[in-house]
C-alpha cells in the first residue's frame, strides 16, 4: 500500500517522464505538419520574362507595357569579365497590371530568378557591371536606360549625333508626342564598325557596332562574332509592321541591310548566323531573314505590293502594305516610298 506522498512522488514522475514528452512531441509533429502545408511565399510579379538564347544570352521581354510595344531587350553575359551588355532597355516598366510589383528592369535583373538560369537572377545582387546599347532613340528601347547611366557607360550611334542631341531627343524619342518625359543621360557616340570595348581598354569584346541607318538616323546594329548573333533594332522584324517615322529613310534603310547581308555572307558558315530584333523577331536565321525582307521592301517599291491602307497621323499620309502571309508588313510616310523611287529609279 502506497503512501500519501509515494502516491504523489509517483505520479509526479509519471506526468514528467511520459506525460510531457508525448505532449511535446504531438506539438512537435503539428508544427512540423504546419510548416509543410505553409504555401510559398508568392513571387513578386514583374514587368519583364527572361529565356535563355545561348549559354551566354538571354531575352527579356517588357510583356505588358501600357503602349502595346513588348519590347525585346537582350542581355549578354561576359562572365570571365564580370561584364553584362544590354541591348536596349524598353519602356520603363509602365504597366496597367496593378499585380506588377517589379517595374524597374534593372530590379529584374539583380533580384529575380530566372528557371533558364539555373533559378538565379540574371545578374545576381548586381555584381556584373553593365555596359548598354541603345539600337536607336525611340521611347520604347530607351526609358529604362537611367538605371544604368548612373554607373555605367550608354553607347549610342555616332552617325547623327544632331538627332540624339538633348535638345532633339524629346521629339526625335516621339516621348514629346505620347506626353511623357524623356530620360537624360550621357551617351558615348560610337563610330561606325567599332569594336565595343568596355570600361578599359583590356576588357575588349568580340561585339562590332554597326551604323545601320535607315528606319532612323541613329540606328545600330551589333554583330556578335562569338555567338554568331546580329542585333538589328527595329530595322526590321517578322510578323510585325515595320514603321518608318518620318525621319526615315528607305534609301539609307536598303544600303545598311546590304551591308548587314554582306557582312553575314562573309563569315564561316553564314547559314547558321541569327538575327534577333527589337520586337517579335529573335533567333531567326540571319541570311535569310535579310533577303526576305530587303525583297519585300523591292516588291512595294516596285509596285508589285499594293497599298493595303492609308491613315493621316500627324498631318503626314501613312501608307501600309501587307505582304501575303503576313511575314512582312510595312507602315511608312507615303513619301518615303516616293522619295526612294525617285533616287533609285525604280
Ligand atoms: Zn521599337
Amino acid at each position: 500500500m502506497l503512501t500519501l506522498a509515494e502516491f504523489l512522488f509517483w505520479l509526479v514522475a509519471g506526468i514528467y517522464f511520459y506525460i510531457l514528452p508525448f505532449v511535446d512531441r504531438t506539438i512537435a509533429d503539428a508544427d512540423a505538419r504546419d510548416l509543410e502545408a505553409q504555401p510559398e511565399p508568392p513571387a513578386r510579379r514583374s514587368a519583364f520574362v527572361a529565356r535563355r538564347l545561348t549559354p551566354t544570352t538571354f531575352l527579356i521581354v517588357e510583356h505588358d507595357d501600357i503602349f502595346d510595344e513588348h519590347p525585346f531587350i537582350y542581355a549578354r553575359i561576359f562572365a570571365e569579365a564580370k561584364k553584362i551588355l544590354l541591348v536596349d532597355t524598353g519602356c520603363g516598366g509602365r504597366t496597367r497590371d496593378r499585380t506588377i510589383e517589379i517595374t524597374r528592369l534593372r530590379e529584374f535583373i539583380e533580384t529575380v530568378c530566372i528557371p533558364d538560369n539555373g533559378g538565379r537572377p540574371l545578374n545576381e545582387g548586381g555584381r556584373m557591371e553593365y555596359a548598354v546599347v541603345l539600337t536607336h532613340c525611340h521611347y520604347d528601347h530607351i526609358l529604362g536606360v537611367e538605371q544604368f547611366a548612373v554607373d555605367s557607360p550608354i553607347y549610342q550611334s555616332g552617325h547623327s549625333p544632331s538627332f540624339i542631341s538633348p535638345d532633339n531627343l524629346p521629339k526625335n524619342s516621339l516621348c514629346e508626342h505620347l506626353s511623357i518625359r524623356t530620360p537624360t543621360f550621357e551617351p558615348s557616340l560610337v563610330p561606325h564598325r567599332s569594336r565595343l570595348i568596355f570600361f578599359s581598354p583590356r576588357a575588349t569584346t568580340n561585339v562590332v557596332l554597326l551604323h545601320t541607318p535607315g528606319h532612323t538616323p541613329d540606328e545600330v546594329a551589333l554583330w556578335d562574332e562569338d555567338e554568331k548573333m546580329l542585333y538589328v533594332g527595329d530595322t526590321l522584324y517578322e510578323y510585325e509592321p515595320i514603321i518608318f517615322p518620318n525621319e526615315g529613310n528607305i534609301v539609307q534603310w536598303l544600303w545598311s541591310v546590304n551591308m548587314l547581308i554582306d557582312l553575314v555572307w562573309r563569315t564561316p558558315l553564314p547559314e547558321s548566323a541569327m538575327i534577333n530584333c527589337g520586337h517579335r523577331t529573335a533567333m531567326r536565321p540571319a541570311l535569310d531573314v535579310l533577303r526576305t525582307t530587303k525583297a519585300f521592301m523591292l516588291d512595294v517599291l516596285a509596285g508589285k505590293e499594293k497599298i493595303h491602307r492609308r491613315e493621316t497621323r500627324r498631318g503626314i499620309e501613312y501608307v501600309e502594305y501587307v505582304q501575303p502571309g503576313q511575314r512582312y508588313r510595312l507602315i511608312c510616310p507615303e513619301r518615303l516610298i516616293l522619295e526612294a523611287r525617285e533616287q533609285l529609279e525604280i
